[in-house]
C-alpha cells in the first residue's frame, strides 16, 4: 500500500522510496534521480496536473506530446470500461477480427491524407516505425528488388527507441548505446535553418538540405534505396520546422528515383499542426505514415501505420503472409478508446480550432511575449507545437556552454513554478493539449516569461 490519505508528504516519500528501489526510468540517469526523488504525479484534469505535494501544474507538453484531448475525459474512460466488459482481448492473427479493430481502421482511413487507406496496428510509435522498416523492405522484395533495402533518414531525427527506431533515428546519444545498429540505414543533414544554415536564406537552405538527399541517393546507388523517412516537423529533436520549400523538393527527388516516402506522424498526427496530419499542413504526399501519440490521446497505448495503395496492393496481391505483428495489434480496448477519441475530435472540431483559432493565437502570443527576451534567439512552430532556441547572445546566436545546461535550468524553473516545458539541449519545446483555452494559453506564456526571467537571473 503506497497511499496515506492523511499525509501527502509521506505519500511522496513512500512512493519515491519504492520507485528508487525498483523502478528503472526511461531516458533517465536513474542513480541521480534516486538521490533526489522523482516527482509524483497524482491527478490530471483538462490541461492541468497535480503532484503529490498538491502543486497544480499546467502541462505544456500534453504528457509526452500525446494527451491531445486533455486529461480526465470521461467519454474515453466509459468506452474503455464498456469494451473491457464485452471483449477485453482477442488477437487479429488467427484469421479473426473484432468490431473495434475494423471500425478504427475505417475511422483512421477517414482522416488520413491521399490514398492512405489500409491500416496496420501496433502499440507504440517505435513499433510503428519498425513496421515501416520491415514493410518497405518487404515491398521491394515482393517487387523482385530485395537489394532496394536502404532507408535514408536525418540527423537529429527521432523515430523511437526500439532497435529499429534507434537505428533509423539520428540521435547520437542513443547510437552510442546498445550498438550495433540495424544495417543499411543512411542519414542526411537536418533542415535546421536557424541553427545550421550559416548565411543561407531559408529558401537556399531548403534546397541545399533536399539536395543532400539526392547526393546520398547517388552515393549509395538509386537502385539500393527503399525509402526516405522523416518527421514532417521534427519533434523530439527540438521542434524544427523545415523551410517552406523543403518537403516539395524532397518529394520531387523521391519521385525522380522512385523511392518510397514515409512520414513519421507520431507527433504531427491528430491535429497537432492544425490539420489532421503534418503531411496535410506541409503538403507532403507520403506513401506510408506512422502515427501513435495523439491517436488515443495517450489514454491507452496504440499506434498504427497507414499504407497507401502502392504498398498495400503489393502486400495484398502477394500470395504469402507478411510475417510481422504484435500480440496486441489492434487491441480492442485501445482501439475502442481511439475510435471515441477521433469521434470527440470531430464532434468538437478540434482540428479546425487548432488550425484557425488557438494555434495561430498561441504562435502569435508566444512571439509577442518572448521574441524580445534576452535569452530567446528564435521561435518556430506551427499549430500547437513550438520550439524556442535559448542563446547567450541574440546577435551572434552564440550558445551557452553545454556544461551549463541552460535548458535544464529553465525546465527546473518551469516545473517549480507550475509549468511543464521540456528542454531539448538548449531548445525549449511546447506541445500543450489541443483543448487548451485562450486564457490557459495566456497563463502558459506568462508563466514561461517569468521562468525565462528566472533562468536569466540564474546565469547572470
Ligand atoms: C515518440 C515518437 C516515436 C516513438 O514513439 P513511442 O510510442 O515512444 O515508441 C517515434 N517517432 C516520433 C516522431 C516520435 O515523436
Amino acid at each position: 500500500m503506497l497511499e496515506d490519505k492523511n499525509n501527502n508528504s509521506s505519500i511522496t516519500a513512500v512512493v519515491q522510496a519504492t520507485d528508487a528501489e525498483h523502478h528503472l526510468h526511461p531516458f533517465t540517469n536513474t542513480g541521480a534521480l534516486n538521490k533526489k526523488g522523482a516527482r509524483v504525479i497524482c491527478k490530471g484534469e483538462g490541461v492541468y496536473l497535480w503532484d503529490s505535494e498538491g502543486q497544480k501544474i499546467l502541462d505544456g507538453m500534453a504528457g509526452l506530446w500525446c494527451v491531445n484531448m486533455g486529461y480526465g475525459r470521461k467519454e474515453l474512460v466509459d468506452v474503455a470500461t464498456k469494451q473491457m466488459n464485452e471483449l477485453a482481448y482477442y488477437n487479429t492473427f488467427f484469421q479473426t477480427t473484432h468490431t473495434p479493430a475494423a471500425e478504427l481502421a475505417k475511422e483512421i482511413a477517414s482522416v488520413t491524407p491521399g490514398d492512405l487507406n489500409h491500416i496496420f496496428f501496433a502499440n507504440s510509435g517505435s513499433e510503428a516505425i519498425d513496421t515501416i522498416i520491415r514493410m518497405v523492405r518487404q515491398y521491394w522484395a515482393i517487387k523482385g528488388k530485395p537489394y532496394r533495402n536502404i532507408l535514408i533518414s536525418r540527423e537529429n531525427a527521432y523515430h523511437g527507441s526500439t532497435v529499429g527506431g534507434t537505428s533509423l533515428g539520428g540521435m547520437s546519444g542513443m547510437h552510442k548505446q546498445g550498438a550495433p545498429l540495424v544495417p543499411n540505414i543512411e542519414r542526411i543533414r537536418q533542415p535546421y535553418w536557424y541553427g545550421e544554415a550559416g548565411d543561407m536564406s531559408e529558401e537556399e537552405f531548403g534546397i541545399a538540405c533536399a539536395k543532400a538527399l539526392e547526393e546520398k541517393i547517388l552515393e549509395v546507388g538509386p537502385d539500393n534505396v527503399a525509402a526516405f523517412v522523416g518527421e514532417p516537423i521534427q519533434g523530439a529533436g527540438g521542434v524544427i520546422v523545415p523551410p517552406a520549400n523543403y518537403w516539395s523538393e524532397i518529394q520531387k527527388i523521391c519521385q525522380k528515383y522512385d523511392i518510397l516516402l514515409a512520414a513519421d506522424e507520431v507527433i504531427c498526427g491528430f491535429g497537432r499542426t492544425g490539420s489532421w496530419f503534418g503531411s496535410d499542413t506541409l503538403a507532403i504526399k507520403p506513401d506510408i505514415i506512422s502515427m501513435a501519440k495523439g491517436l488515443s490521446s495517450g489514454y491507452l497505448p496504440i499506434a498504427a501505420v497507414a499504407v497507401g495503395d502502392r504498398i498495400a496492393s503489393a502486400l495484398i496481391e502477394h500470395d504469402d503472409d507478411f510475417n510481422h505483428g504484435f500480440t496486441y495489434s489492434g487491441h480492442p480496448v485501445a482501439a475502442a478508446v481511439a475510435i471515441e477519441n477521433i469521434r470527440l475530435m470531430k464532434e468538437e472540431n478540434i482540428v479546425e480550432y487548432v488550425g484557425n483559432d488557438i494555434g495561430p493565437y498561441f504562435q502569435q502570443k508566444l512571439r509577442e511575449t518572448l521574441s524580445e527576451h534576452p535569452l530567446v534567439g528564435h521561435i518556430e512552430g506551427v499549430g500547437l507545437v513550438a520550439g524556442i532556441a535559448l542563446v547567450k547572445d541574440k546577435e551572434t546566436k552564440e550558445l551557452f556552454p553545454s556544461d551549463l545546461d541552460i535548458g535544464m535550468i529553465c525546465r527546473d524553473h518551469c516545473f517549480n513554478n507550475g509549468l511543464i516545458m521540456r528542454a531539448v539541449g538548449s531548445r525549449m519545446v511546447l506541445s500543450p493539449p489541443l483543448v487548451i483555452s485562450h486564457a490557459e494559453v495566456d497563463e502558459l506564456i506568462e508563466k514561461a516569461r517569468i521562468c525565462f526571467d528566472l533562468t536569466l537571473e540564474s546565469v547572470s
